[in-house]
């Protein structure tokens, strides 16, 4: 009976890369295409809602003795079932009366923010929100609140409860780590990172890199994009890009090996599940756990840049002939509250998402209103980052993500680097991050990740991954730990004063 499923799985999978690659293709598209193109495009999103809602796919769901299914069928079962219960609570009228909200608060947002000016935004913001929680309300089930119904879209099993635990003790110990950081007379020199450093050499760098990494060329491409991500084709077709600034060497080397942690978790999904609904990464937390690990854990380790510095420092002798491999290593762990969440670094970053997840919450529990959300916003940069928000630029209006609707995502990065760190915990009984890392190293870490992690796509969720490979279930201590451990050695504090 389940042979029947097999079509509408492979047909699904069909429309879900058409609409990748349209949109990956956006940027080469010619100026004059997108009106056009996005009629295409409606056109198969509609095909692909029929398709989740058809009723024979249901018919044959009914069918099904779960328990005569293997892990792969119940999995692929269960990932139609939950885009059947977002899309079938929604009376069609409001999904698309919220489809074209959306278009006009973009343009709003965008607007907005050229302006300066928050009041432009705030009437689309206010809507937008409102069908955010009207959807949420028609599929309120055990849930506590309407702002868990997000969450659970995003990451199977993760509630408020366990997201405000992560946060308070984000809180109670990061804060007070930042400040004696920022009281601190230590300072780390960094100027030799925004020399003039040549694109060609940099893209010679970043290839060599995601290759030692092991991304897969045959397999992948490295390509260019002002705002770097990786897209879900399939597993033999793994995009992922990245930026070069001529005056920056670090953001497009990091934005290649973040990227790259993305690319491998897609290279290394098994061929068996590829083309279907759950081949591609488990949630958004885990995928990003991938990115972050490379990026940051090992990829920022001292062990790792030992390795890559000669690679680097040939390439760019002129410009690093005086700097050694200690001094490029702190410089690239430098920690400095900003205002804008994408330039954070690893410290500061979770801050910048906790602002976010408190007013996002407190927003549908009808704690604050869109009035007060500027004043809010500032408010806890000050309290928390001790930075001034000069306008809502700067400020609240500085990320696209409300504007598409998109409330319950922004906890995915912090969640993704807690449980890079946990990951870490667990590889470190095997690997020195600390002293050098060798290119067999590399290879079995990745190995390693393949085997628990990427292989299996989205057959198991955050939690199941985490207790097969860890022991044990997300656990927030690993990240509180990882933190302050690197940062109160590389700023030399007193350890484990707050
Ligand atoms: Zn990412």
């Amino acid at each position: 009976m389940y042979e029947k499923l097999l079509p509408y799985i492979q047909k699904r999978k069909a429309l879900e890369v058409t609409l990748t690659l349209f949109n990956f293709d956006n940027e080469t598209a010619p100026i004059k295409a997108s009106e056009q193109t996005a009629k295409i495009m409606s056109v198969i999103s509609n095909e692909y809602f029929d398709l989740i809602l058809n009723q024979d796919v249901q018919n044959i769901i009914q069918s099904l003795n779960i328990k005569d299914l293997d892990d792969t069928q119940k999995a692929i079962v269960k990932e139609w079932q939950k885009s059947y219960e977002q899309l079938s609570n929604i009376p069609r009228e409001e999904y698309l009366a919220n489809e074209e909200l959306l278009v006009h608060s973009r343009i709003a947002w965008l607007e907005a923010k050229e302006q300066q000016d928050y009041n432009i935004f705030k009437p689309y913001l206010e809507k937008v929100i409102n069908y955010q929680k009207k959807f949420a309300s028609y599929r309120l089930k055990n849930q506590e609140c309407l702002y868990d119904v997000l969450l659970d879209d995003y990451e199977e099993g993760f509630t408020t409860k366990i997201i405000d635990d992560l946060f308070s003790q984000l809180k109670k110990h990061i804060v007070p780590l930042l400040k004696e950081i920022q009281n601190s007379k230590y300072t780390i020199p960094r100027k030799f990172i925004y020399q003039d450093y040549a694109i060609n050499s940099q893209r010679e760098l970043s290839t060599t890199v995601a290759k030692m990494l092991g991304f897969d060329f045959d397999c992948g491409k490295l390509c260019e994009t002002e705002h770097p991500y990786t897209t879900e084709l399939h597993n033999r077709d793994v995009r992922i890009t990245t930026h070069y600034y001529s005056n920056n060497l670090e953001s497009g080397l990091y934005s290649t090996i973040h990227e790259t942690g993305h690319g491998l978790y897609e290279q290394g999904i098994s061929d068996d599940i590829a083309l279907t609904s759950i081949g591609h990464g488990a949630s958004m937390g885990i995928h990003e756990s991938q990115s972050r690990f490379y990026e940051n854990n090992l990829g920022r380790s001292y062990g790792f840049i030992q390795l890559i510095y000669p690679i680097i420092q040939n390439l760019f002798s002129h410009q690093l002939n005086n700097v050694s491999v200690d001094e490029f290593y702190h410089a690239i762990n430098h920690v400095e509250a900003s205002l804008i969440r994408t330039e954070a670094d690893e410290l500061t970053y979770p801050l910048h998402i906790m602002i976010r997840y408190e007013l996002e919450k407190q927003l549908f529990n009808d704690e604050i209103t869109v009035e007060q959300l500027p004043q809010k916003w500032n408010q806890m940069y000050q309290d928390y980052l001790g930075v001034e928000v000069p306008n809502d630029s700067l400020g609240i209006l500085q990320d696209i993500h409300w504007s598409e609707g998109s409330f319950g995502y922004f906890f995915t990065y912090t969640i993704g680097s807690a449980i890079a760190s946990q990951i870490e915990y667990y590889l470190k009984k095997q690997f020195n991050f600390e002293s050098r890392i060798s290119q067999e190293d590399l290879n079995c870490i990745r190995e390693i990740l393949k085997n628990n992690i990427h292989q299996y796509g989205a057959k198991y969720n955050t939690n199941e991954l985490l207790l097969k490979m860890t022991g044990e279930v997300f656990n927030p201590k690993y990240y509180i730990q990882y933190l302050k451990n690197k940062f109160t050695k590389i700023y030399e504090l007193d350890s484990c004063k707050s």
